[in-house]
């Protein structure tokens, strides 16, 4: 068992290239999170690899140079093109999320080109275009047998179980379960948003809430996975009511197609009551916040949906969710977590098709050097901003 710098941890995976602890559910800071091709020090492995790195929680965001990582038994190492900066590397920075061990580089939102692969990869080589989600699944366990990937028992996650994509190159598990391969026709800057926010948003309108079209969809939120929500439900026919604190935010949120727009501010379950006729039918949290989590529900008419999209960490406080109008109107409250690759095919034909587009959620094209302040500032700017010069 070979020890790595930075990180207790081991770069000796299991035959299946999925060694023990290697998921979210292994004790936090265990010892062996491994497998996972960890930015290692291995003998004529030494090119230097800029990433952001922090080495406590909430505390500074700098560029470092690291040894690079080796591909996993079943992983690949991506050279990353494009990794946008999302709420959710806001949190692990924020020590939200306990399968996050210090010092850490963050980033899950990425596409880039398949720079080497471990043993046993069958459907990967160099040179490969790819995206993945966020939820690395095993392919082994019960639910990624159901398909269910994004709810994988053993799944890993570049920036949270291991290092991310906010460096030049990032190790990712299980590549023939879980890379999405890119078409030319869609560019790297564009792309990234298929790991997290636009995939989770098409999941959560399509496949979750089932949205119809004709239906009055409320999306409280309106960052990176808000916005992405709002163009996806108003492409299947919804009439969307976008929701939020920013009137940069929700002029956006018109631009891509919301019917409506409220200030999130004022009373938010009274106005999309009233503009909706009723309450909406289908209704996202896609900030993550007890006051949004509320609201959401609150927007809903009878025989409405809830979906939980935006992370709602504990140490953010607890939603105060109103069981009794979840009851009495037969209300639905569904959660959504990122998308399985095998279900990528359908969006990305979408996206061919121009009946999709992500491109205009993207506002800012960084560097890393950017990063740091994207990161630290996430929300403040309307849109999404994708580091893209490493
Ligand atoms: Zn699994
Ligand atoms: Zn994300």
């Amino acid at each position: 068992m070979s020890h790595v710098k930075h990180r207790s941890h081991c770069v000796d995976a299991g035959a299946d290239g999925l060694a023990d602890g290697g998921c979210r559910v292994a004790a936090p800071g265990a010892a062996v999170r491994g497998g996972r091709g960890d930015h290692t020090a291995a003998p004529g492995k030494l090119h230097p690899v800029r990433a952001l790195m922090f080495d406590s929680f909430a505390g500074p965001l700098r560029v470092e140079t690291l040894s690079d990582p080796v591909p996993a038994p079943g992983g690949v190492v991506v050279q990353v093109g494009a990794s946008g900066i999302c709420r959710s590397d806001w949190h692990a920075w924020q020590g939200h999320d306990p399968d996050v061990v210090l010092p850490h580089v963050p980033g899950h939102e990425l596409a880039g080109t398949v720079a080497a692969v471990g043993g046993g990869v069958t459907r990967w080589s160099v040179g490969d275009r790819v995206t993945v989600p966020f939820v690395n699944a095993c392919g082994r366990c019960a639910q990624c047998a159901a398909g269910e990937h994004q709810v994988c028992a053993r799944q890993t996650q570049p920036g949270f179980t291991h290092w991310g994509s906010l460096a030049e190159y990032v190790a990712l598990d299980a590549a023939d379960v879980n890379l999405v391969a890119l078409p030319d026709g869609l560019d790297d800057t564009t792309a990234a948003a298929l790991g997290c926010r636009y995939a989770t948003a098409f999941r959560a309108v399509t496949q979750v809430a089932r949205v119809r079209a004709g239906e009055w969809v409320a999306v409280h939120g309106c960052g990176g996975v808000g916005l992405s929500a709002v163009q996806i439900a108003a492409a299947a026919g919804a009439r969307v009511v976008a929701v939020d604190v920013s009137p940069g935010a929700l002029e956006l949120a018109r631009a891509l197609g919301a019917e409506h727009a409220v200030d999130g501010a004022g009373d938010v379950p009274a106005a999309v009551v009233e503009l909706t006729g009723g309450g909406a039918h289908v209704s996202l949290d896609a900030l993550g916040a007890p006051v949004t989590c509320a609201n959401s529900i609150r927007s809903l008419r009878p025989r409405g949906r809830h979906v939980q999209v935006g992370l709602l960490p504990p140490a953010q406080g607890r939603a105060d969710v109103p069981m009794e109008r979840v009851i009495a109107l037969e209300l639905g409250v569904l959660g959504s977590h990122g998308m399985a690759a095998h279900a990528y095919p359908e969006l990305l034909g979408l996206i061919a098709a121009g009946r999709l587009d992500p491109r205009p959620l993207v506002t800012r094209e960084i560097g890393l050097e950017q990063a740091a302040g994207a990161l630290a500032d996430v929300g403040r700017e309307p849109g999404i901003a994708v580091v893209t010069r490493f």
